[in-house]
């Protein structure tokens, strides 16, 4: 089991940023086609280019004996790959022993099947992203999706005892005029919820800049209803946290355009080609694959302190017109 190892150094960046929060995107592919996300004809990884399960565990693995804290895992969607349960279960055993959280995200379609393997494994927090509680609307936004697979998902993460957070990302003309309302149905049932700023990540086939919403106005139209207490509560991750008065609940605002977040930045990602982004912003990265396959692991350790000295100060996203995606990777590569 690798416990933080005391001989190897943690993970640095240039900056003195301590790296300890890694998201690991297990597969490009996903059952959905929401419009910020993907386009609607996606061409996915030929299957050999992709991680086996077996080399991602032996990854997180030496991430964690190099400091890594919280693994969140992502993709694409998590649950559609197969056998994911062995990959949760494996990373799963070193939770309390070197790892203190195991996460994912899910997009909830396939969540009512894998509820209970996630409790059994660890996990105690998950992120389900809906963008609406509209039956319609969720299949234009997702492209065909059916809601009532996310509810049923929600009841059995419910009733496995897992903690669940709600990403919401905020589109302009699409689901603003919902937002109130999912704040107060998640204060009912006990679901913190996240909002996120549209990133202009990889070709959808549509412009975001017609459905960009900065959060900074969505948030004074919460305040005319709920006050929203700051809170220094921190996941890890971008969000920042507010106490919604009378509800019980967080509210998390991920605000990579109208706030850049990047000075406290601790993560790094990992797609599932095994290589690794430093910034979901930047194209510079290290590839972990190859020197793993030919070399194996003593090759991969020399590349961590390489992808170290690539972490950016910051992020630079921009949505304008005429400014295209900040980078071509679409965000089910890199890891959401
Ligand atoms: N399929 C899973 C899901 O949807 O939760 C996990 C991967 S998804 C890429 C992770 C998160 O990224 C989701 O909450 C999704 O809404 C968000 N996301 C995807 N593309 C985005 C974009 N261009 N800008 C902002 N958020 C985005
Ligand atoms: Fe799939 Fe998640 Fe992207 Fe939607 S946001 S297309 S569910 S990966």
């Amino acid at each position: 089991m690798a416990m933080a190892d005391p001989s190897r150094p943690l993970m640095t960046d240039g900056l003195g940023r301590r790296i300890s929060y890694l998201r690991i995107s297990v597969t490009d592919r996903c059952d959905l086609r929401c419009r910020y996300c993907m386009a609607e004809k996606m061409q996915f990884l030929p299957k050999n280019q992709v991680l086996t399960l077996e080399e991602i565990a032996l990854l997180a693995d030496l991430f964690i004996a190099r400091g890594i804290r919280k693994i969140r895992l992502t993709g694409g969607e998590p649950l559609v790959r197969r056998d994911i349960g062995d990959l949760v279960r494996r990373i799963g055993r070193h939770i309390g022993a070197g790892l203190e959280e195991l996460t994912l995200t899910t997009n909830g379609t396939r969540l009512a099947d894998h509820a209970e393997m996630l409790a059994d494994a660890g996990v105690r927090r998950i992120n389900v992203s809906l963008d609406s509680r509209d039956p319609e609307r969720f299949a234009h936004v997702t492209r065909g999706g059916k809601i009532e697979q996310v509810f049923a998902g929600l009841d059995t993460a419910r009733a496995a005892g897992l903690a669940v957070k709600i990403n919401m990302v905020a589109l302009k003309g699409v689901n603003d005029d919902e937002i109130l309302s999912m704040l107060r149905w998640c204060g009912e049932e006990g679901f913190d919820l996240t909002l996120i700023e549209t990133m202009p990540l990889g070709d959808t086939g549509e412009d975001r800049t017609d459905h960009y919403l900065p959060l900074t106005h969505v948030a004074d139209l919460i305040r005319a209803d709920h006050a929203l207490t700051p809170l220094s509560h921190r996941t890890g991750g971008p969000a920042r946290y507010h106490a919604v008065e009378g509800m019980g609940i967080k509210l998390g605002l991920i605000t990579p355009l109208t706030q850049n977040f990047c000075a406290d930045c601790n993560r790094i990602r990992m797609t599932c080609e095994g290589k690794i982004f430093m910034c979901l912003g930047h194209e510079d990265h290290v590839d972990f694959k190859s020197a793993l396959r030919e070399g194996g692991l003593p090759a991969v350790e020399p590349l961590i302190d390489q992808a170290l000295r690539l972490k950016p100060a910051a992020h630079d996203f921009r949505i304008g017109a005429g400014e295209g995606a900040a980078t071509r990777r679409h965000m089910s590569v890199t890891g959401g």
